[in-house]
C-alpha cells in the first residue's frame, strides 16, 4: 500500500511565508487571506490526507506550506485511466494505440482534482504522485482570480506585463508567483480552445475562449480532465503550477495572457514584436486587479 512508504516533504519553507510586496495599493492579498477564517477553511482546519495516511502529523499543513507526499517507488511510466476511472501507470502504454482496450491513455504528466477528498494529485512524468491541498477559488462578478494567494505582485518588476525581456522582446502576460501545486482556476465560463500543449521549460498551456476575451493559462500542468471543446465554469479547476526545469528556485508561476478577441488565429506570433503575440493581446493587470476586490466580508485589510 502507498501509505507504507509515504514520506512528507514540507515545501517552500521560506518564500511562501514571506510578506506581501504589493506596494502599489498596500492591500495584502496574502494577508487578507491569512487572517480570514472563512478563506482559511480549506487550508488549515482540514487535513484531507489525515484519514488516508494516519502516520502523518495533523500539522503537516502548518502555515501555508503545501505538503508534498512522494511515492518513492514510482517508475518511469505513462498514465492510463482504467474502466473504473482509476488512474495508474502502465509500462506498456505510450499512446492510445498501446493502451489496453477499454482504457484511456492520459500521457506522461498531468493532475486531477479529487473532489471527494479535497486534494489535488499531481501525476508526475517520473511515475511519482504528489498530493496538494485544494482551496476554493475567490471570485466576484468580474470573475475568479486564477490562483489563490500569489506570493508577490504581478504589477511590478519582471512579473509585470510589458516588462523588458532579452532581444527587445516584452513580457506578454502577468506572472502570478505561487508554490508548486497551487491550483489554477478558470477566470470565467468559457470553452477550451485546444488540447493542452507544451509551452515552456517542462510546462504546458491551456487556451480558453471566455467570450469577451481569450485567456491563456501558461506554465502549468493541466488537469487530465481538460480537453479541446469542453465547457468550463468560472472557478473551475484547470491544473496546477509547476516549477520550470531551468534549475533555479522561485520560478513557479502562472503566466497569464489575455486577448480581446478582435483577432483570430494562433496566439503566439513570433514575427509580431515586441510581444511576439497576436495583435489583440491586452494587458491583464486591470482585469486581475478587479478580481482581487472580493466582497468586503472576505477582505481583512492590514
Ligand atoms: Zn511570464
Amino acid at each position: 500500500m502507498l501509505q507504507n512508504h509515504l514520506k512528507y516533504i514540507p515545501n517552500y519553507p521560506q518564500s511562501f511565508t514571506g510578506k506581501e510586496r504589493d506596494s502599489e495599493t498596500g492591500f495584502s492579498y496574502f494577508g487578507a487571506r491569512f487572517y480570514d477564517s472563512d478563506l482559511m477553511t480549506g487550508w488549515l482546519s482540514v487535513d484531507p490526507m489525515a484519514d488516508k495516511y494516519p502516520g502523518l502529523s495533523p500539522y503537516a499543513y502548518c502555515g501555508w506550506n503545501p505538503v508534498k507526499l512522494v511515492d518513492p517507488d514510482g517508475m518511469e511510466i505513462d498514465w492510463v485511466k482504467d474502466a473504473s476511472g482509476e488512474i495508474y501507470w502502465d509500462n506498456n502504454a505510450v499512446s492510445q494505440a498501446t493502451t489496453k482496450e477499454g482504457e484511456i491513455y492520459l500521457g506522461k504528466e498531468g493532475c486531477k482534482y479529487n473532489n471527494d477528498i479535497g486534494t489535488i494529485t499531481h501525476y508526475k512524468s517520473n511515475g511519482e504522485k504528489e498530493y496538494y491541498p485544494y482551496s476554493s477559488p475567490n471570485s466576484n462578478s468580474f470573475g475568479a482570480f486564477p490562483i489563490n494567494i500569489p506570493t508577490e505582485s504581478y504589477k511590478s518588476g519582471y512579473a509585470q506585463f510589458g516588462s523588458n525581456r532579452s532581444n527587445n522582446r516584452k513580457h506578454a502576460g502577468s506572472d502570478l508567483y505561487a508554490p508548486e501545486g497551487t491550483a489554477v482556476f478558470s477566470t470565467n465560463d468559457g470553452v477550451i480552445i485546444t488540447n493542452p500543449y507544451y509551452f515552456y521549460k517542462g510546462t504546458k498551456a491551456i487556451e480558453i475562449n471566455h467570450s469577451s476575451y481569450t485567456a491563456r493559462y501558461c506554465e502549468i500542468i493541466p488537469s487530465f480532465d481538460i480537453s479541446a471543446g469542453m465547457h468550463v465554469k468560472k472557478g473551475e479547476f484547470l491544473g496546477i503550477l509547476k516549477a520550470m526545469n531551468i534549475g533555479q528556485s522561485n520560478n513557479t508561476m502562472l503566466h497569464f495572457e489575455m486577448y480581446n478577441n478582435t483577432a483570430k488565429g494562433a496566439l503566439t506570433v513570433t514575427s509580431n514584436f515586441p510581444y511576439k503575440r497576436r495583435e489583440d493581446l491586452i494587458d491583464p493587470t486591470s482585469f486581475l486587479n478587479s478580481l482581487l476586490f472580493i466582497s468586503p466580508a472576505k477582505c481583512v485589510l492590514k
